[in-house]
């Protein structure tokens, strides 16, 4: 009898030892340097597609390309590139995931010096991504394939003075902390990061989750300063609190869609067993108790 090797499987199998190939001498996952100026300099450049990017990697013989596997919520990464702290960017304390596909640590980059260029010395905090061969990892469900972030939200004192969290905090709907404080949420530099992210050039981001509050509260700013029409659309439908998880009134989580050329990315997520199996499992259990429904953990994405 022959076991049977998932396809997806294989082709990760291939690309690992392709990328350790490669990966003779050179920095497993720092950006090079005309990648990270292409990052940083997109809005000026002419539109570069992830194929393209692809494709001109291949050429130069730098790094195999990334590969998002299966589901954000049940899936691998492969060859992933970490993000690494620069004067965009810098990671939050205690969040040690920051392994993404090549065209996700790209966007957030390009979206940190965006918000930069209009707010000068912003520098974005970012959470988890994913592991560095992708899989499962504490406090999430999902960003197991290389598409998820969880980015903190910028903030200011009381005084609208701009400046950095160690860690994520709650917001209510007028931008204040629901646990009390002097910290703000800030609305126009939140909002500058929401609208780089929609309007990259390369990536198409699937959805933001944050919580309904703070969503109305980012579109009424980007009402009142006269966002482009298309953009307050796509903001309406990319933004949204999820069902059945923690309502992300404390951070963003961005996922991307499926990069071009990954073909065992899936998106969506993988469907979680039906209630109603489980209280059958508890009845075969408890022959003569009553079945009992386990309670739903309201973990993060
Ligand atoms: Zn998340």
């Amino acid at each position: 009898m022959s076991a049977k090797i998932p396809a997806w499987c294989t082709a990760a199998v291939l690309w690992l030892m392709s990328a350790s190939a490669f990966a003779q001498g050179l920095p497993e996952a720092a950006p090079s340097g005309d990648r990270a100026q292409a990052s940083q300099g997109a809005a000026a450049a002419p539109r570069r597609t992830a194929r393209n990017e692809r494709s001109s990697s291949r050429r130069r013989g730098r790094r195999p390309p990334s590969l998002s596997v299966g589901f954000a919520n049940g899936g691998a990464l492969a060859n992933g590139v970490a993000l690494r702290e620069d004067h965009l960017v810098r990671h939050l304390p205690g969040r040690p995931h920051h392994h993404g596909t090549e065209e996700l640590v790209a966007l957030i980059r390009r979206a940190a010096s965006a918000v930069a260029r209009d707010f000068a010395g912003s520098r974005l905090t970012v959470g988890d991504l994913s592991d560095h061969d992708g899989g499962p990892i504490g406090h999430h469900a999902s960003h197991q394939s290389g598409r998820d972030v969880d980015l903190a939200f910028y903030v200011t004192d009381a005084r609208s003075r701009p400046m950095h969290v160690n860690d994520y905090i709650s917001f209510n709907g007028q931008g204040r902390p629901i646990a009390g404080g002097n910290v703000r949420f800030d609305v126009a530099r939140n909002w500058s990061l929401v609208s780089a992210l929609l309007d990259d050039p390369a990536v198409r981001v699937e959805h933001i989750f944050v919580s309904t509050p703070l969503r109305a509260l980012l579109l009424e700013h980007a009402r009142a300063i006269h966002a482009r029409p298309m953009l307050l659309v796509r903001a309406q439908l990319v933004l949204h609190q999820p069902v059945r998880a923690l309502p992300h009134s404390n951070h963003f989580h961005v996922r991307i869609a499926c990069p071009d050329g990954d073909a065992q990315c899936v998106e969506g997520v993988r469907p979680r067993p039906r209630p109603r199996s489980r209280a059958r499992v508890a009845s075969a259990r408890q022959p003569r108790g009553r079945a009992t429904a386990a309670p739903r953990s309201r973990r993060g994405h």
